[in-house]
């Protein structure tokens, strides 16, 4: 079990470094090109004509077009989203069982992990369930 939670934390640890670096890529993408565009009538299309055109030099004759970084940003930080709802998933697959009780019927229930709400299986009503025990 340890290691199932270990394995979750690094993979959200890693989730939210992609989302940092590709919401820092997006921001630097921006912060470049707004005083370029911020005076223009259409902001979008002037932002988008702008990213096609506009190099961005790293020196050392690399450069990259700013689209590209943007796409680049755009697709790092969804790898990050990826990384972190598939980290959900396996902490939700391999969670443990959980007894709830509804607070209306008094009936329990087992599920996979202790949720807010839920769907009473007995009586059908959506409601905030207790959680009675945790179990293997
Ligand atoms: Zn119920």
């Amino acid at each position: 079990m340890k290691r199932i939670i270990r394995r979750r934390k690094s993979g959200y640890a890693l989730g939210f470094a992609f989302c940092f670096v590709g919401l820092i890529v997006l921001f630097a993408v921006l912060w470049n090109a707004w005083p370029n565009v911020s005076d223009s009538p259409d902001v979008f299309s002037a932002l988008g004509s702008y990213l096609l055109t506009k190099q961005f030099d790293f020196g050392g004759g690399v450069s990259l077009k700013l689209i590209d970084l943007t796409i680049i940003g755009v697709g790092v930080l969804a790898l990050g989203f990826f990384v972190l709802a598939l980290s959900r998933q396996i902490f939700s697959v391999s969670g443990e069982n959980v007894l709830l009780k509804c607070p209306y019927c008094k009936n329990h229930w087992k599920a996979r992990r202790a949720s807010g709400y839920a769907e009473c299986p007995h009586c059908r009503q959506f409601v905030q369930p207790t959680v009675k025990k945790i179990g293997k």
